[in-house]
């Protein structure tokens, strides 16, 4: 199972119908889902996955809502992460309390998926305007949208997982990913393959680059750096 770089939205609810039932309706719309019924597990989550949005519910069992987002607003890892609350009641304390938090957005149960749905999408749209969806290093161009990588024009023939590697790569041009984080990017957090599955790959989109196989650095011991031409002088 391959995710293409889907953006993803973790899910931390306790009420698993609920949370199912979310999880559905974001994989139909298209992203990755990421669950956690407690509010330790979704921290833990959002710190290693680093979704594009958090959907929190206010009320769980081991701690706050109004916690969890205090402590993913704390972190530097977590902190710019958006969050959609869920409210239990229309009470106008929950809302005022969700969005005096800091919260993007809150929803307010029983709401219908569709709207939450509407919802996501339309913070993701505010928080990332200006989201990329053409890279370019050198005469190396990706485009997400067509799902094309050419050199020179020309059309680089990489597979679907070659092509999410390389997008990966390039999103985070001139930082090191590790192993790890790629695996977690490209394959899935489930994906419990060794990491000489990502060198496997990286080999072999390499051989497919070209010239700009240059582009990506092996950092011994740790992963790799996509590093364009003009940034590695
Ligand atoms: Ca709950």
């Amino acid at each position: 199972m391959f995710f293409m770089s889907l953006p993803s939205v973790l899910v931390i609810e306790d009420e698993p119908d609920i949370l199912s039932l979310v999880s559905h309706h974001l994989q139909l719309a298209g992203f990755t889902a990421l669950q956690a019924l407690t509010g330790g597990d979704g921290l833990k989550l959002a710190r290693s996955q680093k979704p594009s949005l958090v959907i929190l519910d206010l009320m769980l069992p081991d701690t706050s809502g109004q916690e969890v987002f205090r402590q993913l607003k704390a972190d530097p890892a977590t902190h710019s992460v958006p969050v959609l609350m869920l409210t239990a009641r229309a009470a106008e304390t929950d809302r005022v309390q969700g969005l005096e938090l800091g919260a993007d957005d809150y929803v307010t149960k029983p709401f219908s998926p569709r709207e939450l749905i509407l919802r996501v999408k339309g913070i993701l749209r505010r928080v990332h305007p200006e989201e990329a969806r053409v890279h370019e290093a050198g005469h190396l161009k990706l485009d997400l949208d067509q799902h094309r990588a050419t050199w020179k024009g020309k059309e680089l023939l990489l597979t679907v997982t070659e092509f999410s590697l390389l997008v990966q790569l390039i999103k985070n041009r001139g930082r090191v990913q590790t192993r790890e984080s790629l695996l977690n990017q490209v394959w899935g957090y489930t994906y419990y393959g060794g990491s000489r599955t990502v060198d496997t790959h990286v080999r072999r989109l390499r051989e497919k680059l070209g010239p700009a196989n240059e582009y990506i650095e092996t950092v011994r011991g740790v992963g790799y750096r996509f590093m364009a031409p003009s940034e590695s002088a």
